[in-house]
């Protein structure tokens, strides 16, 4: 009986501090599963790319911000009351940084499908039609916006403050969010998205993402939100 009470207190305790380790331990931040598989946007951006964008670049972030998370004592907010603080506060660039990188990457993966691209269906090719006068345009417009981007960046297509709809550039991690726009769509054009396939082309990855990647039924998804 005394075996069976040791090994009862025994057992307890390895659970009581395998609690306080996971509870010590877990992280503020996840990464967000991939929407597809890595192989799923070949042969326009290869699984060599995905791999180490994901795996490397948009980790990397969410590591970052769960360390600077912790010591700057950010722990308990969500990612965008994160993103909307640091926004405002030079000391916190790095958390800022950090933390729209991880907000702009999930947003990224979302503005792409396999299959995907093409022109735009429903209430987003209504509303391109009506503000740039067709798809046409818009796509010349989106791709010279992409291209002249200096350095790195990101590419939006956003519903700005009065709720009109227009082509965006951001340097960095910059976001529209903490513009008051609302992004419907987004193009990486840092040049670890595009590099290992297409080197210094940054043209021809943009216009590929529209032609064969871009995921219209988000936008569309974005602008009913
Ligand atoms: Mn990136």
């Amino acid at each position: 009986m005394k075996k069976i009470a040791s090994v009862f207190i025994f057992v307890s305790s390895l659970i009581v501090s395998f609690t306080a380790f996971a509870a010590e331990t877990k992280p503020a931040f996840t990464l967000p599963p991939l929407p597809y598989d890595k192989k799923a946007l070949e042969p326009y951006i290869s699984e060599r790319t995905l791999f180490f964008h994901y795996e490397k670049h948009h980790r990397g972030y969410v590591d970052n911000l769960n360390k600077l998370a912790q010591e700057k004592g950010l722990i308990g907010l969500t990612l965008d009351q994160v993103i909307e603080k640091s926004a405002s506060d030079p000391e916190l660039k790095t958390v800022f940084n950090n933390a729209a990188q991880d907000w702009n990457h999930t947003f990224y993966w979302n503005s792409m499908m396999a299959k995907g691209g093409g022109e735009p269906k429903g209430a987003i090719a209504d509303l391109i039609t009506k503000t740039f006068g067709g798809y046409a345009e818009f796509k010349k417009q989106f791709i010279e916006t992409g291209t002249k981007l200096f350095g790195s960046g990101w590419v939006w297509l956003v519903l700005d403050k009065d709720g009109k709809l227009k082509i965006v550039p951001t340097p960095d991690a910059d976001l529209p969010m903490i513009h008051g726009e609302k992004a419907l769509l987004t193009c990486d054009v840092w040049e670890h998205a595009y590099y290992l396939d297409y080197q210094n082309l940054r043209k021809d990855y943009v216009t590929l993402f529209l032609d064969h990647l871009v995921n219209w039924d988000f936008a569309n998804e974005n602008l009913k939100r």
